[in-house]
């Protein structure tokens, strides 16, 4: 027997309380919501009208000790077939706003990078170029401290806005942040990242989009085709390259059920029709064992495993992030 129908009886009472603006979808498959196009259903996706709602939202589930989680764009993020008992709430187009002023643009959470790369270059502002092509949004990018080409998030922040867990909306400037590698204080935290104060330097509009082109054309080249993925799956351990280490342990274009390591870069593992979050997993595994069994070196996850369960506020389940 199902719990999903009493906790969706809870949210539903939760959402009527406080006058929910904002879509609610019972049941949906996340598989459509994560890069991978892996996962199982949330008990409910809530996107809430804006920013007041997604507080309002967050406290009240909060309050009422309820089970949920926060995504972005999913592009780092493998879920369970078999789903998540939470309230999944989603940040994009809720938070989704872009305002420029002197050197400093301030994006929401929900922002698409793409979007705010596009936006930095026609208000001439350089220094974000490095997150061009990154498919995530301006809070997953935050929580993860995503970069490319040895510059990341954090160096390009100057405050960060969230809702913290007594459910006050808080600014913290970056260097209170905690951003390290692929790694941020919000990753652990529970607060809800808001929005992002970037700074940037002047410079031509041209320029700016001829340096973000070539970026693409950088990561175009480096990436491994089309095939639904997360990015990297592992961070590189001190010194070295995961990708590297699983290549030379010889699971290059390995495959488990549905799911591959690419054929072009050993630290992604693709999607190739049809792969479960277990095919994922077993992969995970025998990568982490080969890599511990030739060379002594443990590989920590990059990506963000949703396992069955619930998330953040959960009464009996333990949050299970990170693992
Ligand atoms: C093809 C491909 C290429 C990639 N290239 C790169 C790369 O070059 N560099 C890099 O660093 N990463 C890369 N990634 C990984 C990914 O795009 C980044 O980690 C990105 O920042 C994740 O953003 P998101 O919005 O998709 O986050 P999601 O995957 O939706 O979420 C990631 C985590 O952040 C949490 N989260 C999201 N939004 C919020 C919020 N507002 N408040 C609190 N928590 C939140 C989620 O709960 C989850 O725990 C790549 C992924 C793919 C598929």
């Amino acid at each position: 027997m199902s719990h999903r129908p009493a906790l969706q009886k809870e949210i539903t009472s939760l959402l009527e309380s406080i006058a929910f603006r904002g879509e609610v979808r019972f049941e949906e498959p996340l598989a459509g919501h994560t890069t991978f196009r892996i996962g199982g259903p949330a008990a409910a996706m809530l996107s809430p009208a804006g920013p007041e709602e997604t507080v309002a939202l967050v406290v009240a589930l909060r309050r009422r000790g309820l089970p949920y989680r926060v995504i972005g764009n999913g592009s780092n993020l493998l879920v369970s077939d078999r789903g998540v008992r939470a309230a999944v709430i989603k940040t994009r187009p809720a938070l989704d706003r872009l305002a420029a002023a002197d050197n400093l643009i301030e994006a929401g959470a929900g922002c698409l990078l793409s979007r705010l790369c596009r936006f930095a270059a026609k208000s001439g502002l350089s220094g974000l170029e490095f997150l061009a092509g990154i498919p995530g949004t301006v809070g997953g990018a935050v929580v993860m401290n995503a970069g490319w080409g040895g510059k990341s998030t954090g160096e390009a922040v100057e405050s960060v806005s969230f809702l913290d867990p007594s459910g006050r909306v808080r600014r913290r400037k970056a260097s209170r942040c905690g951003f390290g590698y692929r790694a941020s204080r919000f990753r652990k935290s529970g607060e809800i990242v808001l929005s992002a104060v970037f700074r940037g330097r002047s410079d031509d509009p041209g320029k700016i989009s001829g340096r973000m082109t070539g970026i693409l054309a950088e990561r175009k080249a480096s990436f491994p085709g089309s095939l639904p993925g997360a990015g990297s799956v592992f961070k590189n351990p001190p010194g070295d390259f995961a990708g590297r280490l699983i290549e030379k342990a010889g699971l290059k274009g390995k495959r488990i059920g549905g799911a591959g390591i690419s054929p072009r870069h050993a630290n992604f593992i693709v999607n190739r029709g049809g792969a479960g979050s277990e095919d994922v997993l077993r992969l995970i595994e025998l990568a982490r064992e080969r890599v511990a069994a030739d060379f002594g070196k443990r590989l920590e996850l990059e990506i963000e495993y949703w396992p069955p369960g619930g998330g953040r506020g959960s009464r009996n389940v333990p949050t299970g992030k990170n693992k």
